[in-house]
């Protein structure tokens, strides 16, 4: 997002301040207001959009009043930028995930994806694959394991399930059921499915650049940092860069009733404090304000 033109006028506007007032000279006083109304005049006939935009955005400035022009200080200008960046980021991941649910990439996988939704936010959780409800029910984490997930982020984040879908943006490693293996439980994404899959995932950093990233379970947490053992990861933050951009990694244990790791030491105690980082975030901090 471009503001040259204000930026000049109001520069322009300080130099000529500094040159004419530091004298006291009233009738040169005079001249730069009469500067400022053509400025802000200018700027207002030249961007209507933005001059409409900044109205919107601080109803409290008025742009269109001259006097108010050295109002529309470099800070605001940056909130401006962001804050009229979020449609774009909205419209994008909208894009996105019209595509991602169209992908069939993987013909071992049983089709479609599932997504959490275009969710734009400062932190995404990364789960490992969905099982056979997801589908159904068309969200991630919509089972047993998902039940012990919203139950740690409401006691430690104060958040409750509709809140963090809301406002956390959901992925996966791989986004379609893998199917059962021979003894009944799930099947564990093969690691074509995993690179198939992973351009969805970097696609979603460069699109969010969150600045937190919670992967849930060995599978997911291994996409961004070694984990031979979860003792060794569990109730740490690393900082990591991926889609090139850098960012804070939390990880988690998989909540599922399958592995026992989290309810037992030292799994528990690790659970807990990686849960308290978590909520000491200043990512999570801004969620829960
Ligand atoms: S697992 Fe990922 S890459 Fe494979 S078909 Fe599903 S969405 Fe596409």
């Amino acid at each position: 997002m471009q503001f040259a033109q204000p930026c000049v006028c109001y520069a322009r506007a300080g130099k000529i301040r500094g040159r004419y007032w530091g004298h006291h000279d009233a009738d040169r006083a005079g001249d730069v207001e009469r500067l400022r109304a053509e400025m802000a005049g200018t700027f207002t006939r030249r961007h209507p959009d933005r001059a409409r935009a900044f109205g919107i955005l601080f109803p409290n400035r008025h742009l269109h009043r001259p006097q108010h022009l050295a109002q529309f200080a470099p800070l605001d200008l940056l909130n401006l930028s962001a804050l009229m960046a979020a449609p774009r980021k909205q419209a994008q991941l909208e894009r996105h995930i019209t595509e991602l649910l169209k992908c069939r990439r993987c013909p071992r996988m049983q089709s479609p994806p599932v997504s959490g939704g275009a969710i734009t936010s400062d932190v995404i959780v990364i789960g490992q694959a969905p099982g056979p409800r997801e589908p159904v029910l068309q969200r991630p984490f919509a089972h047993t394991a998902g039940k012990t997930l919203f139950r740690w982020l409401e006691e430690f984040c104060g958040m409750n399930e509709a809140t963090v879908r809301s406002k956390i943006y959901f992925a996966a490693v791989c986004r379609c059921f893998p199917g059962k293996n021979s003894s009944g439980t799930d099947r564990v994404p093969a690691p074509d499915e995993i690179h198939n899959c992973s351009s969805w995932m970097n696609d979603e950093i460069r699109i969010l650049r969150p600045r937190l990233i919670i992967p849930v379970g060995r599978l997911a947490i291994r996409q961004f940092i070694d984990c031979a053992k979860l003792e060794k990861v569990i109730g740490r933050k690393f900082r990591v860069e991926r889609a090139r951009h850098s960012f804070d990694v939390i990880p988690l244990p998989h909540p599922s009733g399958a592995s026992p790791w989290h309810k037992i030491p030292p799994g528990r105690g690790l659970t807990e404090r990686a849960l308290r980082l978590i909520a000491r975030h200043p990512a999570i901090c801004e969620l829960v304000k």
